[in-house]
């Protein structure tokens, strides 16, 4: 009678105490509790320090743990019209506050309410015990539970099993006794107006965004469930979900989830910064090695906190690793370098590489890095650490398409899969910081983890997994959350295929398949800026004037064809052309000949057919070129050209080299506009009109070695 009395009156929020187990505070516990802070919940922790023998969902049923600490843990409790919620909670968010728990609690009429599911676990055969609904789900889950202390007390007061025992099964017992179900009046949430079990039910559930919150959804139901559980199997659903429940992304706020808990860096003095080891893998020939040296050097963080373990197992790149540790080694706190020599394998190295932050008890994280990572954010590092997260990736994408490194998803086979919310993460239309069951290629990695759920020396295998799988599966299964951010642009990866390894300069071929990276090389840093503002100099009537390669890519096409050698003889008689006749023979080496072609052919199209038909209105061009060379200019060689016209519509000449540095004289002049460009510059281009009007020569270089690249355009 008392308690009749009692269940008149609303419940208040005061009346409810959430009480969970965890023997250790992991990445999901640490997310239970900022959601039940989120909803102000009341929460008691069970179990603090103890080892664990309740085993886990993937071997065999367990969880009797569970019940022998609230057992022990009710025996403090007097009032009587105290609820406790128990629930799981390394695996559970909330989706709302006890206000809405409390009142459908109490609309089920039941002084206990357990959570349903859709599968019968761990006892099928106690199938045609349980009662029927009407409705829903008709087993229970013992994940979660709700009721008065004294009814509570009763259901478990017959406890007597091992720790390891199944907790299910034991409440399932209770609740498929008639007699023992009505007098401790226990019921079923068997709609999923407060539980949502993910396990068997995950086609049910879909967020549903709400003003400035988000909710679970079950659709079969049509419910708004307070609790979401990943039991079982289905512990990468709830993460997906918890990166939006209850308010950590938004559509009206954004990730305001992800300004929580930083480790803000600013302020610090330099030798206050954590140590870091920095793993850097070169698994394979890949374009741009001295490029990601490059931005290596540029990284914000004082170079004496960071330490450097390079694997390399490519002799082809020992050139670039040994280049940029003679200049720059000293700088940092200490390197270490595995050659190819060494026969590591992949593997192996990942180990190491990790071991060196291990080993180190000032190392704070470890950041791995493979070679195809063009990092473009030099505060990468820094604000990955600002996050503090167990492990976090910046995202990177591939050039123009949706490959990342990242996956939103798993498939049934642990391979890739597409989360709901991929495209928009990738595209930006979500901006925040993700939890993911997978990334590679670049990644911070707390180095607490190596030491507790990480500990092992072999975290790069497991079965036949490649290597980044098989370490996120590693990581996965220790319950040790790994994120991506995309609250920054960050960089993109390269990619490897089709590189060719036969050149100087292989990186000059890399055109087509990596060209962002090709353009940022070679292509003038102010080529984009004079053809948007039309800066277009014109130094001579008809005659345009522009920069088009970088220093860097006039010394590798001069030292590509210098390499190749074989310098034409300046005669006449060519058998390089079609005809075998060349009227104004130059002392040259053809593009063809280097196999620089397709290349070239690329370069005209990309980067000189926009200026040509910018500044000859009116004429279009596929720039259609038979002719590409580099021409050298020497006093005791080949000093001048005589004048002459060319044989195309119009021509490109660009300057590979630097007057006054590299030679004394040189340049063109126009002979019908007695117009001469005597000054020219590395780097840029002339372009005139072929035949017909501009009749020139090439002037006479009187000291050094003078370079140019030319081409006739559509002859
Ligand atoms: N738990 C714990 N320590 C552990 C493993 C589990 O305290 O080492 C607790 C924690 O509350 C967890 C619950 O037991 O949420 C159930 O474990 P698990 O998530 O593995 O089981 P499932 O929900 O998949 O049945």
């Amino acid at each position: 009678p008392v308690i009749r009395c009692k269940e008149q009156r609303e419940l208040s929020e005061g009346n409810l105490l959430v009480v969970t187990v965890a023997t250790k505070e992991t990445d999901g516990f640490r997310r239970f509790m900022r959601s039940a802070r989120h909803f102000n919940y009341t929460i008691k922790v069970l179990g603090r320090g103890e080892p664990w023998k309740g085993g886990d969902y993937m071997t065999t049923p367990g969880g009797g743990q569970k019940v022998r600490l609230l057992k022990a843990g009710l025996q403090e409790m007097k009032e009587e019209d105290k609820v406790i919620l128990f629930i799981d909670s390394y695996d559970v968010v909330f989706a709302s506050g006890p206000k809405e728990l409390l009142k459908k609690f109490q609309q089920t009429r039941h002084k206990v309410v357990f959570s349903a599911e859709t599968l019968i676990w761990p006892d099928r055969h106690l199938e045609d015990k349980h009662p029927h609904f009407r409705e829903g789900k008709r087993f229970l889950g013992s994940g979660g539970f709700i009721g008065y202390v004294p009814n509570l007390k009763e259901m478990v007061a017959d406890w007597t099993g091992e720790d390891n025992d199944s907790d299910q099964l034991f409440f399932t017992k209770i609740y498929i006794n008639p007699e023992k179900r009505k007098s401790i009046n226990i019921t079923l949430d068997n709609r999923c107006r407060m539980f949502q079990n993910l396990h068997g039910s995950l086609d049910e559930v879909v967020l549903k965004f709400e003003d400035g919150q988000v909710r679970a959804r079950n659709v079969l139901y049509d419910t708004l469930p307070v609790v979401v559980h990943g039991n079982g199997p289905t512990k990468l659903q709830i993460n997906y979900l918890s990166n939006y429940i209850p308010t950590v992304w938004t559509f009206e706020t954004g990730c305001s989830g992800c300004l929580e808990d930083l480790r803000p860096l600013s302020g610090l003095k330099e030798s206050e910064y954590p140590l870091v080891v920095i793993g850097i893998f070169i698994q394979q020939p890949t374009p741009f090695v001295s490029v990601f040296f490059e931005s290596l050097l540029k990284l914000e963080y004082p170079k004496n906190r960071l330490k450097l373990f390079i694997y390399n197992q490519e002799q082809h790149h020992e050139v670039e690793v040994s280049s940029f540790l003679k200049d720059h080694e000293k700088a940092y706190q200490g390197v270490k370098v595995i050659g190819p020599e060494e026969n590591m394998d992949r593997v192996a190295s990942r180990n190491l590489g990790l071991d060196m932050c291990r080993q180190d008890k000032d190392c704070e994280y470890f950041f791995s890095m493979d070679i195809e990572v063009v990092l473009k954010n030099k505060d990468t590092l820094k604000i990955l650490i600002e996050q503090n997260e167990p492990i976090i990736a910046p995202m990177i994408t591939r050039e123009g398409r949706l490959w990342t490194n990242f996956w939103g998803a798993l498939s049934a086979d642990g391979y890739y899969a597409r989360s709901e919310d991929y495209v928009d993460i990738v595209q930006g239309r979500r901006v925040g910081v993700w939890n993911v069951p997978y990334l590679t290629k670049v990644y911070l990695v707390k180095a607490s983890l190596l030491h507790e759920e990480l500990s092992s020396n072999d975290l790069f295998s497991s079965g036949t997994l490649d290597l980044d799988m098989a370490f996120c599966h590693n990581a996965r299964n220790k319950g040790v959350f790994m994120y991506v951010t995309n609250m920054h642009t960050f960089g993109r990866m390269l990619s490897t295929e089709n590189y060719q390894m036969s050149h100087l300069h292989n990186d000059l071929w890399q055109i087509f398949e990596n060209p962002k990276d090709w353009e940022e090389r070679y292509i003038h840093e102010n080529y984009t800026k004079i053809m948007r503002d039309k800066l277009i100099e014109t130094p001579c009537p008809d005659v345009y004037w522009f920069p088009l390669f970088s220093d860097i890519g006039c010394d590798h096409i001069v030292q590509e064809m210098e390499n190749f050698g074989q310098w034409s003889g300046g005669r006449n008689t060519d058998t390089r052309i079609q005809g075998g006749y060349e009227n104004v023979p130059t002392i040259d080496i053809h593009m063809t000949q280097i196999n620089y072609e397709k290349e070239w052919q690329k370069l005209l199209l990309d980067y000189i057919a926009p200026i040509t038909e910018t500044m000859y209105p009116g004429y279009y061009t596929k720039c259609i070129s038979y002719l590409n060379f580099v021409v050298r200019y020497k006093p005791d060689e080949q000093p001048l050209l005589t004048p002459h016209h060319d044989a195309s519509t119009f021509t490109i000449n660009v300057a590979l080299n630097s007057k006054e540095i590299d030679y004394q004289g040189g340049g063109c002049r126009f002979i019908r506009y007695n117009c001469s460009v005597e000054a020219p510059r590395k780097g840029w281009a002339l372009m005139h009109p072929g035949r017909l009007t501009h009749y020139h020569e090439g002037l006479r270089t009187t000291a050094g070695t003078r370079y140019i690249a030319v081409s006739f355009v559509d002859p």
